[in-house]
């Protein structure tokens, strides 16, 4: 439910609204508006309660049920789209702002050599995995902490911002035969700018609460992606567990997902037509990922260019100095020059086509 103050409210008339809310056991959320009006969230089961028990408090102008299961993330709860502000860049307004990089930090000099080409194009934020969730175990894993903490060397060196995936608790055996626990998640917060939660793990439910509360102080912007066979619902569903557990600043990813598709053509079925529904039904950004949404380099490019055109608020792009002996994913990786056309395209398509604008809707 979403209460909508009066202008010239008082801040007792809003304790009394607030005390209503506590006395039923409910949770709350202040949006301090531009024009000075406050609007509050209220968030939990709210089936039983009449409007009337918040409209008739002096000081309230008018009570909005929230129809959808999710709440802080629709548009209902917020017209406007969050912005979320990294450095100079700003997700989720006129600008796509693209982030691209490997998809595994490899060695130095493959970080090096690849960061050199993306701080060239001006890309403003470089990704690249340290903890690699992989689907089979024999499959190189990442440098992990080694990893990050070079990544964030390059970070400091050319002054771009970074995105990195936390892949929650890894658990190992020592050579005494005791299990270890590394804390991944903490590590993560401690060096990254973006925190991306992997398709993986977009089900992780208490992966998602715990990372809601140890990001409420910091708020560090967590970059949800969808999980590869979950429904659009499902994925804004897991972006409310940040959201209601103290972080606002989740930016959707589509990164494709499963069909009957043959993964000899395309990895992943590329989910374009998401763009606009999550747009329309959400509150937060919406980047797209044209790397696992293909699986091939060849569509990174076309792919590109219609989530620009749909209205996609940016873009994560796997990129490699030598594509063919990358560790991970080296054949959806775009070469430099393939990706310089991606951030030409990108240019050109939003001088010619505006953002369509779905906040007013
Ligand atoms: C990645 O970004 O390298 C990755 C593993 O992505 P996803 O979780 O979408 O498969
Ligand atoms: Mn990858």
């Amino acid at each position: 439910m979403i209460i909508h103050m009066k202008k010239g409210f008082t801040p007792e008339q809003e304790q009394v609204v607030l005390d209503r809310i506590k006395a039923r056991g409910f949770d709350y959320h202040i949006i301090h508006g531009a024009t000075g009006i406050d609007v509050i969230g209220v968030l939990g089961d709210l089936s039983s309660v009449e409007e009337s028990y918040f409209a008739e408090v002096s000081g309230v102008d008018k009570v909005v049920r929230i129809s959808k299961s999710y709440k802080m993330v629709s548009r209902e709860f917020s017209p406007r789209t969050h912005v979320v502000k990294i450095g100079e860049s700003a997700i989720g307004e006129e600008e796509p702002v693209i982030m691209a990089g490997p998809c595994s930090i490899e060695s130095r000099e493959q970080l090096e050599s690849i960061s050199k080409y993306v701080h060239e194009l001006t890309i403003p934020i470089l990704r690249g995995g340290a903890y690699k969730p992989r689907t089979s175990p024999y499959s190189f894993q990442g440098m992990g902490l080694e990893g990050l903490k070079m990544l964030a060397e390059i970070r400091d060196r050319y002054g771009v911002k970074i995105v990195t995936e936390a892949t929650g608790l890894h658990r190992h055996v020592t050579e005494e035969g005791k299990i270890e626990d590394k804390n991944v998640l903490e590590n993560v917060i401690d060096y990254t700018d973006i925190i991306q939660v992997g398709t993986r793990n977009m089900k992780s439910y208490g992966f998602l609460q715990e990372l809601g509360l140890l990001t409420k102080a910091k708020k560090t912007p967590i970059l949800l992606k969808r999980g590869d066979a979950s429904t659009l619902k499902d994925f804004l569903l897991a972006a409310e567990y940040i959201v209601s557990n103290g972080n606002p600043n989740v930016i959707l990813c589509l990164r494709g997902i499963r069909t009957f598709e043959d993964a000899k053509f395309q990895r992943a079925t590329a989910d374009i037509g998401a763009i606009a529904v999550l747009k329309r039904e959400s509150n937060l950004p919406v980047i797209f990922d044209p790397s696992h949404s293909t699986g091939y380099r060849d569509s990174v490019y076309p792919m590109s260019m219609a989530a620009i055109a749909a209205g996609a608020d940016g873009l994560i792009i796997e990129t490699h100095n030598d594509p063919s002996n990358a560790l991970c994913d080296g054949e959806q990786s775009v070469t430099k020059e393939q990706l310089s056309m991606i951030l030409e395209g990108t240019r050109k398509i939003r001088k010619v086509l505006p953002r369509p604008d779905y906040s007013s809707k």
